[in-house]
């Protein structure tokens, strides 16, 4: 198979420079790209139905003779029509061809064809509009339909493949070991190419499909789990005693069975002695991680050691800070703020105290990671909402101390096989459980023409003591035509929202401005906070009962149920407004879904089936290469299988020396390429 790598697109018949280049756009340079290049679709020649039972609206094949010359003419707009009339044993139709005037040399009158396409009604004719057609007899029974190639004609498309795969060497080494196939029942790689765009039947087809998607998970998770397959790290530090009975009367409420049982995880990862903790807490909005990290950091701190909270906005630090310092103020624990935007010399003396060990938790931004931040004895590390930050991030505060543990938490809820292959180094936690008396947040889709009603139901909510959110996607609208916070705030507060008292935030104001609206908030001194998704990630305000978001097309589906995890934190019922005029399929099953649920883990997995894992992670910042024919959440059964088999081989797959693996290693390195991932 490599060696067909080398052969370039040129060299097939009909592909000259300038198709070459079109095609090499797409990514697709050699003849072995080309066969990689699998089919979006198929047209089942097979399955023959006769004109009397082919259905209006449908797709179908019918076998017919053609009674009647194709005849053209000129209609309008200057284009020619070809009609001709077709029948077989059970009725007859009609087929026209636009613009085509050789259907006049390829159609014989009298014979019989297969005609493939979509039966329309014409004045109660049933009528197919430029169908395919084959002779009958030399016909194939599954034609391959493979994705547009702008520039290039669909049929042009084909027959390059067609090249390509009678190039294919009928001995080709097979990058599954005969072992690993038998085991699974996968047929021969030779084989799966050919059938996956030639299938004989929809069984063979689904074969064939099965073996590559097999193939290609294997491969991501062999070449996964090369990358993490690092011994585990020992830890010197050493947390002897379990202070979360002192922790917890400091706290206003009870933890959730659910929190308790996160808290139980770390700690006893943290007194296994030996091993670092190596932890991912994963929870829902709102299901109250921040202090599951607090007691964790707790318990490290009283041990001796000091702790780091990395969360990813200032806003978000500060928060966190704000709720340790007063929840540890009666304690001999000193908490310490560490943003980017503080003036040098408090950032001086944060950074003396740090090293002196004076400061027991710091908390901050990515400024944790810079240079001169020195810690006297880092023994536990955290960062909150792990999927802003990428792994080297997470290393660089690790490599702060010797060994510290870690503890990630995610609020973006990842289906639990994804979460396995991306945090496959991690042991996971999940915060199953909402702090009790949290109402279901009822979500509404509106268009904008009802805005109105939707500003005076939040006017009744302020009314009544509580605060609202409404979201922009932008800071201005100078060039967009998106909402624009500033604009959007000065003309609410000027008409609609004159009575109350309106507030902006967004990211490109000055750090002691965003501090100052955020308090002005908190304080409940703000009606409605009119915002960037600078709140999108972990802000919280309990009494906020309502969130509009403006543009709502705009936002991804993860995205739209972080920021409606801005309201609902408390007892109060909360709402999610998301104001769209979007009329397009996908936007419109976005907003769908999310006004049918708020369990997290259904709309994480929602995302990634329309989205694919690529975007969903942000793609390659977690090094995930791109998929060709799997799909990570259809083929979950499929994933099973391929990890199954992975953990089988992983000792022979790493032995150099064991050629039954070469494909697969092959296969590896080219996968982990694309992305910039170096194996080891
Ligand atoms: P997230 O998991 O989204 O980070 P937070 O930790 O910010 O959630 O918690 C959300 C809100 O719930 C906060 O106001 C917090 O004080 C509150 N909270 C957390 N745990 C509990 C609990 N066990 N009972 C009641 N309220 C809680
Ligand atoms: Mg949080």
């Amino acid at each position: 198979m490599s060696s067909l790598y080398e052969i370039p697109i040129e060299k097939l018949n009909g592909i000259g420079e300038k198709r070459a280049r079109l095609f090499n756009k797409l990514g697709i340079v050699s003849v072995g790209d080309l066969i990689h290049c699998y089919p979006r679709d198929y047209e089942d020649w097979s399955n023959i139905v006769s004109i009397a039972d082919a259905q209006i609206g449908e797709v179908c094949c019918v076998r017919a003779y053609v009674d009647t010359r194709p005849s053209g003419r000129m209609i309008s707009g200057g284009r020619l029509l070809y009609t001709m009339r077709i029948s077989d044993s059970s009725s007859f139709a009609k087929v026209l061809y636009f613009n085509n005037q050789y259907i006049n040399s390829m159609i014989t009158q009298g014979k019989e064809y297969l005609f493939y396409g979509k039966v329309t009604d014409d004045c109660g004719t049933k009528t197919m509009i430029n169908p395919n057609f084959q002779n009958v007899g030399q016909s194939i029974p599954i034609e391959p339909i493979y994705s547009q190639i702008a520039g290039i004609p669909p049929r042009q498309v084909r027959n390059a493949v067609k090249q390509a795969l009678s190039m294919l060497p009928e001995n080709l080494n097979d990058t599954l070991p005969d072992k690993v196939r038998d085991e699974f029942g996968l047929m021969g790689l030779h084989d799966a190419l050919i059938k996956i765009h030639y299938p004989a039947s929809q069984q063979e087809k689904e074969n064939a499909k099965r073996r590559l998607v097999f193939e290609e998970l294997l491969v991501l998770v062999v070449g996964l789990s090369s990358i993490k397959n690092l011994p585990e790290k020992l830890t010197g530090i050493s947390v002897k005693k379990n202070y979360t009975d002192d922790f917890l009367p400091l706290l206003p409420f009870c933890l959730t069975n659910a929190q308790r049982s996160a808290i139980n995880d770390c700690i006893n990862d943290m007194m296994n002695g030996g091993c670092a903790m190596n932890r991912l807490v994963q929870g829902d909005v709102g299901s109250g991680k921040t202090m599951v990290a607090a007691a964790v950091a707790f318990t490290c701190i009283k041990n001796g050691y000091q702790a780091a909270m990395m969360a990813p906005t200032e806003i978000l630090a500060r928060q966190h800070f704000d709720s340790f310092d007063k929840l540890l103020a009666d304690t001999n624990v000193k908490v310490r703020l560490l943003t980017g935007s503080m003036p040098a010399k408090q950032k001086r003396d944060t950074l003396a105290a740090l090293e002196n060990g004076e400061i027991d938790f710091l908390v901050g931004t990515h400024s944790l990671i810079s240079e001169n931040v020195v810690f006297q004895n880092l023994g536990l590390v955290i960062t909150d909402e792990q999927h802003r930050f990428g792994v080297k991030q997470r290393s660089t505060l690790l490599a702060k101390g010797t060994e510290p543990h870690l503890l990630v938490m995610s609020a973006t809820p990842i289906p639990r096989t994804l979460a396995l292959m991306i945090y496959g180094d991690l042991d996971i936690s999940i915060i199953n459980e909402l702090p009790p008396g949290r109402q279901v947040i009822d979500t509404f889709h509106i268009d904008s023409s009802i805005r109105l009603r939707a500003y005076n139901f939040m006017k009744k909510n302020i009314d009544s003591g509580r605060q609202c959110y409404i979201v922009c996607p932008a800071v201005d609208n100078t060039d967009t035509g998106l909402f624009g916070v500033e604009e959007y705030a000065a003309k609410i507060s000027s008409n609609e929202f004159s009575d109350y008292r309106v507030g902006v935030l967004h990211g490109k104001m000055k750090s002691a401005d965003k501090d100052a609206v955020m308090n002005d908030f908190i304080s409940g001194n703000i009606d409605v906070l009119v915002s960037t998704t600078v709140v999108e990630v972990g802000v919280d305000v309990p009494n906020s009962t309502i969130i509009l978001i403006e543009n709502a097309e705009r936002f991804g589906l993860s995205q739209l149920h972080q920021l409606r995890g801005r309201v609902g934190r408390g007892k109060e019922k909360s709402y999610c407004i998301l104001v769209s005029d979007a009329k397009g399929e996908e936007a419109l099953r976005r907003l769908k879904t999310l006004c049918a649920t708020n369990d997290g883990f259904v709309i994480a997995d929602e995302d990634l089936k329309m989205r694919g894992p690529g975007d969903f992670f942000g793609s390659r910042q977690h090094g995930l290469p791109q998929l060709k024919i799997a799909d990570l959440a259809e083929n979950v059964d499929v994933l099973r299988d391929a990890q199954a088999a992975s953990k089988e081989i992983m000792k022979e797959f790493v032995d150099s020396g064991n050629s039954h693996y070469n494909g697969l290693r092959a296969e590896v390195s080219m996968l982990f390429e694309d992305v910039g991932t170096q194996l080891n």
